[in-house]
């Protein structure tokens, strides 16, 4: 092995754009580096130890887990060194020659050309080991993998730059040591107390110690007073973090700053989390969960293969990364761990899928992330807006995919409605009950293609006239959601184009009457409109929901909406073909002159145009738009003689 000479290669493309990036846009965060690689190194332990439980060998020689850091202020050098579990040569050449995530080039795509925000996406992307290079002009890793022997370690060295080299080196222990060879400018990164101060900052609630050399000791840095070099006295090194798992240190005890570090270190994200919720679990089943919500959506959460889930521990021994089965999938961005007394410590993914105790853990985890949810959004409403904005259409999945809690999501969910200053969905449903008119049983809601469609859409008139707030969705999931919620708080849901409009105990006995008498009155006109329409409608009828509108379009009771069609046909899907109901709006001017026009070919054209302008207002395209043009056209000419 140690024959093979050292060998060239070149990143992948998207690699070096990211690392040029990367030093570029996190220059006011640097010392972060130093947390990434410690991070790496305290995983790197517990990889090892999980390996350990199968083949105990593992662990001989290695003495305890730890990280080593030492510095070399006149060489302007760092090394942090770890006896974790090291890579082999072909786990170098993948984990640190490319950057391995899928999504990458769709990931650089986004990037705004803004610092300030492409700092925040690539917090979110998590640049890990490459952060090295914000300091260092030239990085080495002399890594040995776990059970191979002295002469198979890999030496990994690049600038940072186009390319990387690697070479078969001897090493004597198992693990991993990186050298970084600073750059002129960083030269505090290989000062004790900087060094020192990072650590505490950021390493605390890692589970192993960061050694260092003792203050007054410091490296060789030539003959002191007593002409003894201090090579020659015993370098002594002491922890200079706690070496405490976060998690099992009781709550009272953990400061804001430390859970906010631990998730950093956990997620690789820049940013603070929004809310956390840390809670020891005793009685039936025992384990420790550490759950977070972060403050962005990451780039990929609608990537269905991306990374999600629960770091996993048992009895405080590492197990897996993103265990998925703790949480379902519509809150698949909490981030955090859990550490459990029960789980076997050989368990696998699959064998998690039908553990009946990772069941019951599910579903308290589940409870719990949302009773945080809702703790932030009584607590703090401008946060959860803002969680909203983010991750709100994952949660929207949520009563689809989780029966037994719609109840609890359904509080959570945030719309736009006619009481919203702006397009932002920031009314929750209890705060849309709490406005109800006296007599309002039911909620009401629109689908529209966007919140200003929404607002002008003809279906909301008589709404606005009786002052009753309306829902108005716009997201594509909006028509699917509402599949699957029939009530809120013993409210049912009403989509306001749908069926006859009924508006129950807000209607009284002379409304419906006056109603009743327009019906008989227009008898002919409907008839006439359904003969010159023919199969184009289901139903003509006159309505009660304009005040100010001609005509509208209504969805029967139990048709496919327009929103949910348009999803349908834009994927390609067969469509029920289903035919709208045409109302008329027996006090409007031009349906009262319709009434009167004799002449067929006029009827005809106004018919026409009234159906195809209903249609545009509810965001339908024109079935024939040459024809509707001929026809306004041919009305407009008469105008204008
Ligand atoms: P991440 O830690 O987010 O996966 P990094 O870029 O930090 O991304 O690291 C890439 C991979 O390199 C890690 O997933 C790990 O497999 C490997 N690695 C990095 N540092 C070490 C280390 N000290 N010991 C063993 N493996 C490491």
């Amino acid at each position: 092995m140690a024959a093979q000479k050292a060998e060239t290669r070149g990143f992948e493309t998207e690699a070096k754009q990211l690392l040029h990036l990367m030093i570029h846009s996190l220059y006011s965060n640097k010392e972060i580096f130093l947390r990434e690689l410690i991070s790496n190194a305290s995983d790197a332990a517990d990889k090892l130890r999980f390996a350990a439980l199968s083949q105990p060998e593992l662990l001989e020689s290695g003495g305890d887990p730890k990280v080593q850091i030492d510095f070399d202020t006149e060489k302007n050098v760092l090394v942090i060194s770890d006896n974790g579990i090291g890579m082999s040569r072909d786990e170098v050449i993948s984990n640190l020659g490319t950057i391995a995530k899928s999504g990458t080039a769709q990931f650089l795509e986004t990037l705004t050309g803004d610092q300030k925000k492409d700092t925040q996406l690539i917090g979110q992307f998590g640049v890990g080991f490459y952060s090295a290079f914000i300091v260092a002009d030239k990085v080495e890793v002399r890594t040995r993998k776990a059970g191979t022997a002295e002469n198979e370690a890999t030496l990994w060295t690049s600038e940072g730059e186009a390319d990387y080299s690697l070479e078969a080196v001897d090493k004597a222990t198992a693990g991993t040591e990186i050298t970084l060879h600073l750059k002129e400018e960083e030269k505090e990164y290989a000062e004790s107390y900087r060094l020192r101060s990072i650590v505490k900052k950021y390493a605390d609630h890692i589970s192993i110690p960061v050694f260092m050399v003792k203050e007054d000791m410091g490296l060789p840095d030539g003959d002191d007073e007593e002409g003894e070099t201090k090579k020659e006295k015993e370098v002594e090194y002491e922890a200079v973090n706690e070496a405490k798992a976060l998690w099992t240190r009781p709550r009272k005890d953990v400061k804001a700053d430390e859970y906010k570090e631990f998730y950093k270190s956990v997620s690789h994200d820049f940013e603070d989390p929004l809310v956390w919720s840390h809670n020891k679990v005793e009685g039936k089943l025992e384990y420790t969960s550490l759950l977070y919500v972060p403050a962005r959506a990451p780039y990929d959460l609608w990537n269905r293969d991306s990374a999600k889930g629960l770091k996993l521990y048992v009895q405080r021994v590492f197990i897996m990364d993103d265990a998925e089965q703790f949480l379902p999938l519509y809150l698949r961005f909490m981030k955090g761990i859990v550490d459990s007394n029960d789980i076997s410590l050989n368990v696998s993914r699959e064998i998690l899928q039908k553990d009946p105790v990772v069941d019951s853990m599910r579903s308290a985890l589940t409870k719990r992330a949302l009773d945080m949810l809702e703790k932030m959004r009584k607590k703090d409403k401008d946060k959860y807006n803002g969680f909203w904005n983010e991750f709100g259409q994952a949660l929207k999945e949520g009563p689809a995919e989780d029966f037994p809690n719609k109840e609890k999501v359904a509080k959570l969910l945030q719309f736009t409605t006619t009481h919203s200053e702006s397009d932002a969905q920031d009314q929750c449903l209890d705060e849309y009950v709490s406005r109800m008119k006296d007599d309002q049983e039911k909620i009401y809601y629109l689908v529209a293609d966007s919140a200003k469609a929404g607002r002008s859409s003809p279906h909301l008139e008589i709404f606005r006239k009786k002052g009753i707030e309306v829902i108005l969705m716009h997201d594509r999931i909006d028509e699917w959601l509402m599949s699957h919620l029939q009530n809120f708080d013993d409210h049912q849901f009403q989509d306001i184009s749908r069926g006859a409009l009924d508006l129950g105990k807000l209607e009284d006995e002379e409304d419906k009457e006056v109603q009743e008498k327009t019906e008989k009155e227009f008898v002919k006109l409907v008839e006439r409109i359904k003969e010159n329409l023919g199969d184009k409608v289901k139903e003509v009828r006159v309505t009660h929901r304009l005040t100010d509108s001609p005509a509208c379009l209504a969805v029967d009771d139990h048709d496919m909406g327009m929103q949910m069609r348009k999803i349908m046909e834009a994927s390609g899907q067969a469509v029920p073909e289903t035919k709208p109901i045409f109302e008329i709006n027996a006090n409007h001017p031009l349906v009262v002159k319709l009434d009167m026009e004799a002449d067929e070919d006029r009827f005809g054209d106004i018919v026409s145009i009234l159906f195809g302008q209903a249609g545009l207002a509810d965001g339908v395209q024109l079935e024939d738009p040459a024809d509707f043009s001929t026809r306004l056209n041919k009305l407009l000419l008469e105008l204008v003689g």
